[in-house]
């Protein structure tokens, strides 16, 4: 599943289910969620163990939001539908949408993509502006309440009914019980669903973990108000090491080293604009080395591996529970996808309502995430096996796949219509299956 196999977001296609709904976790899987079954739910409560600031802010319970987010158009035009003006908003604030066919400029294979016929925006702000327009839209729906500084314990439940609320400690330190008709569990990668599952008589998910030893190290540079480049140099075998450079707020941009299997990202100056200047890509050590440097430090972060829980593959799931974003699928952070699969996971969320009454939910929800996980598990580990060193379970036809993209992305160094057909499928706005339309597969095979 992708943006163009799915019904777009009608809030007036699903019925009112009276009682309250919880969703556990306040970042973007969350709030998406809140959003939707808001539409449902006389009430919503969001419980976020993080006090919840009032600007763009980085918060310790989501690390990463010191770190640069690219946001798909997947996930751009989906949180547009839940909050209409969403882009102008983040605008407003500063953000920038460019035009990612001729204004982003993607290296692989020896080569950069060559511009693209068709206008692709993308909009460019810190992962902090993100969350905090998503957040303060949410906080102005009349029935959903933000409870921050509120962690989450343990699930109620009651056989025969399903999960009936939560216990959680409030902001004094005071735990408290929350019932619900229906808990979102949006926890993130960490989520503990997985453990209670097993001390409450029922099987676990399967998990596919894929190990990559990805390490980021981020600072922001002064950026000229009229410069609006996204760079974008991704690892690529025999080089462990990746950077970009992503226009955002306040004439800043935010750059990264990535590493990857070991290769640790430097976390000292020196080391940093020394790594920066051995890319094949001049400009990724021009940046740091000729730009103002507008962060103090350099900000480290470690990914181990992508994770995928398999909740569709569980014969039985306690009604009154779904799961949602990183706490089924947590990827590679290179590719960019976990906002964009945590809103479109919200959209399968809000089709699923329409359709399904509160028995048989979860399992009618995770089978049509499996559809949509495959698609950006598909891209983002598939390009993971590139380098021999990356371990786990290897979806088949891999291989096979990976070469006829290779090919397909060094003939777009100089065919345009090759990177609007990979661009579209990397946005998750079109399958992948759509590189292997005989218009696509002519051009690539081309001599
Ligand atoms: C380094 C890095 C870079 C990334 N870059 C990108 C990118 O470019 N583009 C992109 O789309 N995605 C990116 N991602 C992924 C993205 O951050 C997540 O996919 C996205 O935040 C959605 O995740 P989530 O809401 O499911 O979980 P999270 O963002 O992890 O949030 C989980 C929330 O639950 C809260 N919580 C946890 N436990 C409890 C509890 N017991 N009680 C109450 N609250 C709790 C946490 O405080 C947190 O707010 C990146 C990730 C990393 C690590």
């Amino acid at each position: 599943m992708v943006l163009a196999s799915t019904e777009r977001y009608d809030p007036s296609n699903v019925p009112r289910i009276t009682g309250r709904a919880v969703i556990l976790g306040g970042s973007i899987a969350g709030l998406a969620a809140a959003r939707v079954v808001s539409d449902v739910f006389d009430e919503v409560t969001v419980l976020e163990q993080d006090p919840l600031p009032d600007t763009p802010a980085m918060r310790d319970g989501a690390p990463q939001t010191s770190h640069p987010h690219v946001l798909l158009e997947a996930g751009r035009t989906t949180l547009e539908d839940y909050f209409p003006g969403f882009s102008e908003d983040v605008i407003r604030s500063g953000g920038l949408m460019i035009d990612a066919a001729t204004e982003m400029k993607y290296y692989e294979n020896g080569g950069f993509f060559a511009d693209g016929p068709n206008q692709l925006p993308m909009l460019c702000a810190s992962r902090a502006l993100f969350e905090h327009v998503v957040r303060e839209r949410v906080r102005g729906l009349p029935n959903v309440a933000l409870s921050d500084g509120c962690r989450f314990i343990n699930y109620t439940f009651t056989p025969g009914d399903g999960v009936t609320g939560v216990r959680y400690r409030d902001e004094n330190g005071t735990e408290r019980t929350l019932s619900a008709t229906l808990v979102v569990d949006a926890t993130g990668r960490t989520s503990r669903t997985p453990d209670w599952l097993e001390k409450n008589g029922f099987e676990a998910p399967d998990v596919d973990e894929v190990r990559v030893d990805v390490t980021y190290s981020t600072i922001r540079l002064d950026r000229p108000p009229d410069e609006r480049t996204v760079l974008f140099v991704p690892p690529s075998p025999p080089r462990t090491r990746g950077a970009a450079a992503i226009p955002i707020e306040d004439e800043q941009a935010e750059f990264i080293i990535q590493g990857i299997h070991g290769d640790d990202a430097p976390v000292e100056r020196d080391a940093f604009l020394e790594v920066a200047n051995s890319f094949p890509v001049p400009e990724v050590g021009r940046l740091p080395t000729e730009r103002e440097w507008a962060s103090e430090g350099i900000h480290h972060y470690p990914f181990p591996s992508s994770i995928r829980r398999h909740y569709d593959g569980l014969a039985e799931f306690p009604d009154g529970l779904v799961v949602t974003g990183d706490a089924i699928a947590s990827f590679n952070p290179v590719y960019g996808q976990g906002m964009s699969v945590g809103a479109l996971d919200a959209l399968l969320l809000h089709h699923t309502l329409a359709e399904t009454e509160r028995n048989g939910l979860a399992r009618e929800f995770f089978s049509s995430v499996a559809d949509l996980i495959d698609e950006a598990w598909q891209l983002a580990v598939g390009a993971d096996f590139e380098f021999p060193q990356t371990t786990g379970p290897k979806p088949r036809g891999t291989d096979l796949f990976n070469r006829y993209v290779n090919r397909l992305i060094r003939s777009a160094h100089t065919d345009g219509e090759l990177t609007d057909a990979f661009y579209r499928v990397f946005r998750l706005e079109r399958s992948v299956t759509t590189l292997l339309r005989p218009g696509v597969v002519r051009r690539v095979l081309r001599p």
